[in-house]
């Protein structure tokens, strides 16, 4: 399902229970890209029939936002381009040369490289671990850029945050919107989850000083610039 931003902006409905996160679709006058591949096939199969039904062309690149596999382990089903920044491609050849069994898997749960509930979910969706085919980005970009996709400018910014340190943070300055993925959550590698304080604090202040309206995230509902500082806000006085 495809919910419509405006008329140059969509995103999918994220799911839960499948560890399905939202992808993101922005349309220029001269091309499409979408952001993030989803976790598998069958996801990707279903953003690009949903594009379909509302007569959206299919995208010319994917856009990573970071590494984590239920952003990532799609894109090897899009046929397209991958762009991702230089950490996030480090991340992804590093993985691509782990080995994908369930022993494998399960060591990495005690070394909280993986956690486990992460862990049950990829076992489901990949019931043979063998499938998993990790594709590496086309295209490495090492600080912040720009894509012109036709009358509509994209910026991209790299981020360190708590959640992970190769994040993309994807700007629609004439939307006012800003694609965050998941670079507003804690880290998963403490227990419990946490964020670094320095991290928030800059992380913070970089949403403070970008004038958007509304923030789209890998997991959960739409925020306003509002409800997502409030959120971060309370967090950091916890700290
Ligand atoms: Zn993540």
């Amino acid at each position: 399902m495809l919910y419509k931003f405006s008329n140059k902006v969509y995103y999918s409905k994220h799911k839960f229970s499948h560890l399905e996160p939202a992808i993101g679709y922005i349309k220029g006058d001269y091309f499409s890209i979408m952001i993030d591949t989803g976790n598998s096939e069958e996801q990707v199969l279903n953003f690009f029939e949903d594009l379909k039904k509302e007569n959206l062309p299919l995208p010319t690149y994917a856009v990573l936002t970071h590494h984590h596999w239920d952003h990532s382990f799609g894109a090897a089903y899009t046929g397209i381009e991958l762009i991702s920044s230089k950490k996030t491609n480090d991340y992804l050849t590093e993985m691509s040369n782990w080995k994908w069994d369930e022993f494998s898997i399960d060591r990495r749960i005690d070394q909280k490289i993986e956690t486990i509930y992460s862990a049950n979910i990829m076992k489901k969706i990949y019931p043979n671990l063998t499938k998993i085919n990790i594709k590496l980005p086309d295209i490495i970009k090492s600080g912040d850029f720009t894509l012109n996709l036709g009358k509509l400018v994209v910026s991209f910014y790299t981020n360190d945050n708590s959640h992970s340190d190769d994040a993309l943070l994807i700007y629609v300055k004439d939307e006012k919107v800003l694609f965050i993925g998941d670079s507003h959550s804690k880290s998963y590698r403490t227990t419990p989850m946490s964020y670094d304080k320095n991290k928030l604090a800059n992380y913070i202040n970089f949403l403070k000083d970008l004038d958007f309206e509304y923030a789209i995230p890998g997991h959960g509902n739409i925020y306003t610039k509002f409800e997502l500082l409030s959120l971060l806000e309370t967090e950091y006085s916890e700290l």
